[in-house]
């Protein structure tokens, strides 16, 4: 059996390493170039690869091709591929075979990273054999060479779930959808709702779905397709039989005649997007039967996730926040609405198609000040020039951190919530975000 991969990540190569094992013929191939520890792990298990290119003769013979989840479906090697009948899949549904772990799958346009460390930091904490994958850390399907976890908590993006075909995780959970990434699903909202919702299409009725209930995208589909899965809700708004919800400043959590309770004051996390993150991880401890105790004691002990809504220090009494990570306008909504404080804000980058009236609301209640950081903030400075009294543009963080200072008095906070895209001065989001806690720690 040949197995080609697309690709030389992390992804790639884990695939490329579990495929070796499992006794394929391998072939990995990167049109850009792969990076020199990666090539030495495919030289040190003896895996033929090349990169700067896609030769055809060496791919189309395939038997299975695992795609990168970075790489689009219509590029001309993968529509040649797809054209001849070959199955094009994804690191997560060519791995999962080989495992008998049980899976935690989880996905969502915001929150999947802190619910899916949230998630692991529970189950680890509770002393399970717990691995973690996905989108973070190490490549899923490289654990599963070593196959040594008894259950993976596994972060997935919709281009993972697009690659699947018979995976199934025994509990998944959706944490929102709101629109993104719609460049690569023909501009199309509902092709990408429809992909998010892939991750319970093969769960049968022993299995697990976990999803926000005041989601209008995830409610509509759930309306009008079908799943097998349990459903467990949870919402800010709403109370149910089964599910979790916010009561009288509690967190109550109730599954299978089991009632958990938490003072929401006493969960580390705080923003009310974190109590949706909070119920959804605190319901699949719950499914895994974790102790209340031990769920009680994790979740007040819970430190974040860097760059979501990360305290970075208090100056002459303004609190800084690094929220690099707010890449749309949702989470620069939820960090906005968690402020409670008079907020100067650094905003801006790329755009991914904002529509910034979303916030306007909370930009009239909570912002004292504007700090457009972008190579083009016409959008923004459209958008709220009249409605704030005080608005900068600047080109780099330390201008922006130092203006901040400027703008700011005693019990005010400075929050960097881009609600864009870095690329255009940074060069990625963690990249922002550490410039900005450099500059902070300079003042
Ligand atoms: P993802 O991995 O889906 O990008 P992260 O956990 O990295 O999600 O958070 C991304 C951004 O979204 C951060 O700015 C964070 O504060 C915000 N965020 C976190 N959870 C939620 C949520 N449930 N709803 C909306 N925004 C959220």
């Amino acid at each position: 059996m040949r197995l080609v991969v697309l690709g030389g990540g992390e992804s790639g190569v884990g695939t490329a390493i579990l495929g070796k094992k499992k006794g394929y013929d391998v072939f990995v191939s990167d049109f850009g170039k792969i990076k020199n520890n990666y090539k030495e792990v495919l030289i040190s298990n003896g895996i033929d690869w090349e990169e700067e290119r896609h030769t055809q003769g060496l791919i189309l013979n395939a038997d299975v091709v695992m795609k990168s989840p970075g790489i689009p479906e219509k590029v001309p090697i993968v529509k040649k591929l797809i054209e001849k009948g070959v199955p094009v899949i994804s690191e997560i549904e060519f791995a999962a075979p080989f495992t008998k772990a049980v899976t935690i799958g989880i996905t969502g346009s915001n929150g999947k990273t802190t619910t899916t460390m949230l998630t692991y930091h529970l189950l680890k904490s509770a002393g399970l054999n717990v691995g973690l994958g996905g989108n973070i850390g190490k490549s899923f399907a490289e654990q599963v060479a070593d196959d040594t976890y008894d259950s993976y908590v596994l972060e997935l993006s919709s281009f993972q779930l697009d690659g699947i075909v018979d995976y199934k995780p025994h509990i998944a959970i959706i944490t929102n959808i709101s629109p993104d990434h719609l460049d690569r699903y023909e501009y199309n909202y509902q092709n990408y709702i429809n992909s998010k919702m892939r991750i319970t299409m093969n769960q049968t009725e022993d299995d697990y779905l976990i999803y926000d209930a005041d989601d209008e995208a995830i409610t509509a589909w759930l309306e009008n397709n079908k799943t097998k899965a349990k459903l467990i809700p949870f919402s800010l708004t709403k109370t149910f039989n089964e599910g979790a919800f916010i009561q009288n400043n509690k967190m109550e959590v109730k599954i299978n005649q089991d009632e958990f309770l938490m003072e929401t004051e006493s969960i580390a996390l705080e923003g009310k997007h974190n109590m949706k993150n909070a119920m959804a991880a605190t319901s699949v401890a719950k499914l895994m039967q974790i102790r209340k105790a031990t769920i009680r004691e994790s979740l007040s002990n819970f430190q974040g996730v860097e760059h979501r809504l990360e305290k970075v220090l208090k100056i002459q009494n303004v609190q800084y926040i690094n929220d690099s990570k707010a890449t749309n306008v949702n989470a620069t909504f939820f960090a906005l609405d968690s402020m409670n404080m008079p907020t100067v804000w650094i905003v801006g980058g790329v755009d991914k198609g904002n529509d910034y009236n979303e916030l306007m609301s909370l930009v009239r209640e909570k912002v004292k000040a504007i700090i457009c950081l972008g190579v083009d903030n016409k959008k923004i400075i459209d958008a709220f020039g009249n409605v704030v009294d005080m608005m900068v543009e600047v080109t780099n963080m330390n201008d922006a951190v130092r203006m901040a200072q400027r703008l700011t008095e005693k019990g005010d906070a400075v929050l960097l919530s881009p609600a864009c895209a870095s690329f255009d001065l940074f060069e990625n989001y963690e990249d922002r975000g550490n410039q900005f806690k450099q500059a902070v720690h300079n003042l």
